[in-house]
């Protein structure tokens, strides 16, 4: 899927990654989705989107910090969204100290993962790739594969 859109047009692309995460689930590891894209393409607002469609009424605030903050999830399919942003990791080898292993190894994780090129040699085969860029000043590309 490809598409361009602007930020009143974020909660039905939100909608339908879901969709589309939902088909792709498995029942023996956590769903995993990397969001790729240059600073401000609109990684963490399109999670945040996700989060919202999800029903969490927490705020959802970028991970870039803290590396990766979990949020409950109450759908059928799901019991936590996992947030990552990897930029301030300077090797997998961190991510692997913070549980990365037993994160997807569990098919109720929903794992949203920013700068996923950053621990490449670490990420699951059958991840979902989502890759944003810049559009126009109001608008971004996304192409979902
Ligand atoms: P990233 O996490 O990729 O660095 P952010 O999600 O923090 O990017 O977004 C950076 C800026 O771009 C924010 O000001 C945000 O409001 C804006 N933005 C995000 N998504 C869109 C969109 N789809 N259309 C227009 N502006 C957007
Ligand atoms: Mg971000």
């Amino acid at each position: 899927m490809k598409k361009t859109f602007n930020k009143k047009e974020i909660k039905s692309i939100a909608k339908e990654i879901i969709a589309l995460v939902s088909q792709k689930k498995s029942e023996s590891d956590a769903t995993v989705v990397t969001l790729s894209g240059d600073l401000g393409a609109g990684k963490t607002t399109l999670t945040q989107a996700i989060a919202r469609e999800l029903g969490i009424e927490e705020n959802v605030v970028s991970p870039t910090f803290v590396i990766m903050k979990n949020y409950r999830l109450k759908t059928k399919d799901y019991r936590l969204l996992v947030h990552i942003d990897t930029y301030r990791l300077d090797s997998s080898a961190e991510l692997l100290k913070l549980g990365w292993a037993e994160i997807i190894s569990d098919p109720k994780n929903l794992v949203l993962i920013e700068w996923p090129e950053r621990v490449a040699d670490i990420l699951p085969e059958n991840c979902i790739s989502i890759v944003l860029s810049h559009h126009t000043e109001e608008e971004r590309n996304v192409n979902i594969k």
